[in-house]
């Protein structure tokens, strides 16, 4: 038999060494099964978090080149230690970082894509029966080790899994899948059996903390179907796959994004058109948008970013002030965004203002909106952020949402 298996484990599955000989154990046992399994690993527990303050103790701004280096650490000490776990069960493991694995990226330092991956090493390895241990959330650019963005070792798994033709590409998490909401926030929000990449795409954008987006980009790409499950429950886990591979629904799930910061810019002089591009030279990620044509023919514009893009649109901003092509600006970090996710909302009419009637039902306050053919999102008070997903999951009855793959 020659079937590929990828397995990716997250910090919490990876954060001791308790974990890491049940790991090793339950790699071992679907080895000795006949499978290859190529294992990529996150950094233990908050190890990211914890070099990024030690990095922010020493420098303000340091080299990206050099955050690089540091951020790389934590994934290669736990695909160290996992791969001497499963050495010390008497099984051969190897343990390789993204360069070695031949992972190349792009040359954007610590937010970098994955551009190719030459799968030689890998394959030879697999081929004289090594299971293979690798460094998520890394690649190579040039002779230098670069990042992939927080999360990313779950971009490196699937991307990794559609080079190799892996049979299954399984994400081990703290949570047993994908919810139709928080379950922090929502105690009776259900668990799905499946979803599809667009819609995990959205969620994942909106605030639910599964899986990196980019990750399910990639997966779609390939048409890679992924489990995501818990490495505490093994009974647990939420197939994405294909949209047409499933049974219609209307909403799947929703989310709140407290990460979001609303600014409006006042009495454009130049077209909207313009002033967006002062912004967008920023190279920042505006997330909704809107323009008003004002009765006495000036435009308002309303955009949302990240509150970390807030300093340099600023900045931005007073330039265009002080050289009065626009009036104002007004910067709001109180509040958030919510959406709801759903493939049958093209399809459905009648889906926002039901949105907006209960969000109105609630008593929250609307400050924009927009919508698209799977999602409809509300910007509104970051205080009723979960109050907002409650209602909504009340609405639309998601406590009860069955998404389950379509009779063949
Ligand atoms: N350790 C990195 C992070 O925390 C990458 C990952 O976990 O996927 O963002
Ligand atoms: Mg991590």
């Amino acid at each position: 038999m020659n079937r590929i298996i990828v397995e990716k484990y997250g910090g919490s599955s990876v954060g001791s060494v308790d974990r890491m000989k049940a790991i090793a154990a339950n790699v071992v046992t679907r080895h000795s099964l006949g499978y290859k399994m190529v294992i990529v690993v996150s950094a233990m527990g908050d190890t990211t978090d914890d070099l990024i303050s030690l990095m922010n103790q020493i420098a303000v701004s340091p080299r990206h080149r050099e955050m690089s280096m540091l951020l790389s650490t934590g994934e290669m000490v736990s695909s160290a230690l996992l791969s001497m776990a499963i050495q010390a069960l008497g099984k051969s493991a190897t343990s390789l970082t993204g360069p070695q694995g031949g992972i190349h990226a792009d040359s954007v330092h610590t937010e970098a894509k994955i551009s190719s991956i030459d799968t030689r090493r890998i394959l030879e390895l697999l081929e004289r029966d090594e299971i293979i241990v690798m460094a998520g959330y890394q690649g190579k650019v040039g002779d230098d080790i670069t990042v992939l963005g927080r999360g990313g070792s779950d971009a490196s798994a699937v991307a990794l899994a559609a080079a190799l033709g892996a049979d299954q590409c399984n994400i081990y998490t703290d949570v047993n899948g994908v919810y139709s909401a928080d379950p922090r926030v929502v105690p009776d929000a259900s668990l799905l059996d499946c979803i599809s990449y667009e819609e995990m795409i959205e969620l994942a954008g909106s605030g639910a903390r599964v899986m990196m987006g980019r990750a399910v980009e990639i997966a779609r790409k390939y048409n890679l179907d992924v489990l995501v499950k818990s490495s505490f429950d093994e009974s647990s886990g939420t197939l994405i796959t294909r949209e047409d591979a499933l049974e219609k629904v209307v909403i799947t799930g929703v989310a709140a994004n407290t990460d979001v910061a609303k600014i409006s810019i006042y009495g454009l002089h130049r077209n909207a058109h313009a002033i967006l591009r002062c912004v967008a030279g920023l190279n920042v990620n505006i997330r909704l948008l809107t323009v008003n044509e004002m009765p006495n023919h000036e435009t308002n514009l309303s955009i949302i970013v990240h509150p970390d893009e807030v300093m340099p649109i600023r900045q931005k901003l007073d330039e265009l002030k002080r050289s009065e092509q626009i009036k104002s600006y007004a910067i709001n970090t109180d509040v958030a965004k919510v959406s709801i996710v759903g493939s049958g909302i093209a399809t459905h009419s009648g889906v926002a203002f039901d949105m907006f009637d209960c969000l109105a039902e609630a008593g929250i306050d609307v400050f924009m909106t927009s919508t698209s053919e799977i999602k409809i999102s509300a910007i509104i008070p970051k205080h009723a952020a979960n109050d907002a997903v409650r209602a909504l999951h009340t609405t639309f009855k998601l406590n009860t949402i069955k998404r389950k793959l379509a009779e063949a």
